[in-house]
């Protein structure tokens, strides 16, 4: 589905992940729409990139920001091949503490872009995706959401996070079966601990000692290692429904 002058969206493409991921696009000869609610990084991602990028501020999470996202994405670019759900956030909270309420609104807000901001956007793609022309294959586009190791590996603080990111991994095979007959496959990825703006809290030496814990590579992810991933899916027709670990094989335990 990499084909020269092909539209996609990078949702949270003003940063980490998802700005590594529309660079490779565009240097794959796509034309990207980039998505993110921090409209200076955005922008500046955007102007840095060339003319084949747009950027349109968006939440994912809202319905009708994401609906102005995809029309405006299929208005510049004639059409929408693509999907890369890379907004979210990654609050670390415990669940019991002195704020009571409060801890209820922050585990909704991470699960509403997180989750419901990752399906928002997968229904509304797919719908603007199912009117393109097939390839030979009967290929339309692709799909592609950020989970992480946290869905199946959550530590003392993740459980809003981790119930958000499960959440996306489950609903991969359901949703990428029912787009199946559109001719839309979709595929997670679940990165371990990637070096982006997201990990930039943690001290230094905490960084370090995270990155010597995986086995091999003993190091952080590089961001342009999870956009080749995304190369991959996007040019690997049977690769569909799974939720793939990109991880290093760390496991942290509790
Ligand atoms: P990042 O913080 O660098 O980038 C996330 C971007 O999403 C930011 O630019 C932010 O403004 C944007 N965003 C947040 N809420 C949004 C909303 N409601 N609407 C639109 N944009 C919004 O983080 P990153 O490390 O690049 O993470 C990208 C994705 O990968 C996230 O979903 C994250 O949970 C996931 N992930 C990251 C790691 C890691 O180690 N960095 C590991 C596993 C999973």
């Amino acid at each position: 589905m990499l084909i020269p002058g092909a539209s996609f969206i990078v949702t949270g493409g003003g940063s980490g992940l998802g700005a590594a991921t529309a660079r490779m696009l565009v240097e794959a000869g796509g034309r990207v729409t980039i998505a993110d609610l921090n409209a200076g990084a955005g922008e500046a991602i955007a102007r840095e990139f060339g003319s084949e990028v747009r950027f349109v501020k968006a939440d994912v999470s809202d319905g009708e920001e994401g609906a102005a996202l995809v029309a405006a994405a299929v208005e510049a670019f004639g059409g929408l091949r693509g999907l890369v759900n890379c907004a979210g956030v990654a609050p670390a909270e415990k669940v019991i503490g002195r704020d009571g309420p409060h801890r209820l609104e922050s585990f909704a807000r991470t699960l509403g872009i997180n989750l419901v901001g990752t399906f928002n956007m997968i229904r509304l793609a797919a719908a603007a995706i199912r009117d393109m022309e097939p390839d030979a294959e009967g290929e339309r586009g692709v799909i592609v959401n950020t989970a992480s190791v946290a869905a199946f590996d959550g530590q003392i603080g993740q459980a809003a996070y981790a119930a958000s990111k499960g959440g996306v991994a489950a609903m991969t095979l359901p949703i990428a079966r029912e787009l199946a007959r559109h001719g839309i496959r979709v595929v997670s990825i679940a990165p371990g601990i990637f070096e982006t703006p997201m990990m930039a809290d943690m001290p230094a030496e905490v960084q370090e000692a995270l990155g010597k814990s995986v086995p091999f590579p003993p190091r952080l992810g590089r961001p342009a290692e999870f956009a080749g991933l995304v190369r991959h899916i996007f040019e690997n027709s049977m690769l569909n429904g799974e939720v793939i670990r990109l991880d290093g094989a760390l496991r942290m335990g509790a």
